[in-house]
């Protein structure tokens, strides 16, 4: 193990971004120079979220305990929860974490850097839309993904009920944007409906009384896709039963049910939302320079504009250098701002500090899964 210097690197977020850079910052330098905070006690990987959804991941067989994971790769893992970071002091501020059973986890303390980087991911983003925040589900985070599967499996077990008892009823799921998220999702609760009858609602007829729809504002989904991918993505969820209509803005979410801006209404038993994302807003307020989506303003060498405070990954609003476009949020873009990040911090641990090399974004395109293995990719 390299010597470290006594300096000390925290790393608040271990999802695609944060995780990778504390294993291959602790396999050098070991627990007592790398530390990796994160508010959950067990890594699911986040693109993995709509398959928690669609009940076809199990959270308990699949997480990976943190503390295992530290173990393994030499760093020091810290539960916990973000909360406030103090330049001055060189300080960050954790609160406890909440666990699925309502028991608080970690008591609230504070953790010096010399280096910090924030990689605290994203969140979906209402767009200020009236009543979406109150009544939609969102499967952005390990909780709420599997708090989705349980009302959704609720919702079948009545349905199954009701069938049972001689009452017709469907369940309608509205999806709401088609993006990678929204066509990911739709794509994998189509293949659970299939699983309907092994978890003994056998009086239920999958197709017919589970009905999926998804809603796109644009004129097409996959909108940051090529438009013969966007077409087949199109066709093959058209294939599956799922009901795609593009050109509809929703301009508000009912009490489960989604409505356009001309008043026009999509009656939904469940109601998802899967637009976009945006970061969460507790930064902002430590005057660190953010845009309108409260993404972290980052520099050439992913720096913000205090010099010992990085950002990557979603949370971190990075310019390609020879395209003056920003790098995509994705787990791409996490993955080799992470791997970056490592070479460099690498140096500043060692206390060789020469000039920095800047992060260069390679584009090596994208996978969106549509369902089963044999017609998957695209
Ligand atoms: C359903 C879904 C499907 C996706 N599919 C794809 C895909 O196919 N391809 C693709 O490239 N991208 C996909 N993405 C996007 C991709 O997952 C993200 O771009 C990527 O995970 C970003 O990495 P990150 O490290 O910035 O953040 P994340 O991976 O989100 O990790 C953030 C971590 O920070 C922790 N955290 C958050 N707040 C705090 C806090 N205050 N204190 C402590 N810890 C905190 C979280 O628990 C989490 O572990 C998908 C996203 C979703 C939601």
């Amino acid at each position: 193990m390299s010597q470290a210097k006594g300096h000390r690197v925290v790393i608040a977020g271990g999802g695609a971004g944060g995780l990778e850079l504390a294993c291959r910052l602790g396999r050098r330098f070991g627990p007592n120079c790398v530390t990796l905070i994160d508010s959950s006690l067990f890594r699911i990987w986040k693109r993995s979220l709509h398959e928690v959804a669609a009940g076809t991941l199990d959270i308990h067989r699949d997480g990976l305990p943190y503390a295992m994971l530290a173990r393994q790769c030499q760093f020091a893992f810290v539960p916990g929860e973000v909360t406030a970071v103090n330049r001055k002091t060189r300080t960050i501020v954790l609160e406890f974490i909440t666990l699925a059973h309502g028991e608080e986890f970690a008591l609230p303390r504070r953790m010096r850097y010399d280096s910090l980087v924030l990689v605290v991911g994203s969140r979906s983003n209402f767009f200020a839309t009236l009543g979406a925040a109150e009544h939609a589900k969102t499967p952005d985070s390990t909780a709420s993904a599997e708090c989705f599967r349980v009302r959704l499996s609720r919702a079948l077990n009545a349905m199954n009920a009701a069938r049972q008892a001689g009452v017709a009823r469907q369940l309608d799921i509205e999806i709401v944007d088609g993006g990678p998220t929204g066509v990911e999702l739709a794509a994998e609760l189509c293949e659970a409906r299939e699983y309907i009858a092994s978890y003994g609602m056998t009086a239920l007829d999958s197709k017919r009384d589970v009905r999926i729809w998804l809603i796109e504002e644009a004129q097409r989904i996959l909108t940051a896709l090529p438009e013969h991918l966007s077409k087949m993505a199109n066709d093959r969820l058209l294939k599956c039963g799922i009901e795609v209509m593009t050109n509809v803005r929703v301009a508000s979410v009912g009490a489960g049910c989604p409505e356009d801006s001309g008043g026009k209404r999509y009656p939904a038993d469940i109601c998802v939302w899967a637009a976009r994302i945006e970061a969460p807003s507790w930064l902002v307020k430590t005057g660190r320079s953010t845009n309108r989506l409260n993404r972290l303003v980052v520099d050439a060498f992913l720096r913000t504009d205090d010099r010992r405070i990085f950002a990557l990954g979603d949370r971190a609003l990075a310019t390609r250098a020879a395209k003056s476009k920003p790098v995509p949020a994705g787990a791409q873009a996490a993955h080799q701002q992470a791997s970056y990040l490592a070479r460099e911090l690498a140096r500043r641990i060692r206390d060789r500090l020469g000039p920095m090399v800047p992060f260069e974004y390679r584009d090596r395109s994208a996978l969106i899964s549509v369902g089963g293995p044999r017609e998957s990719a695209v």
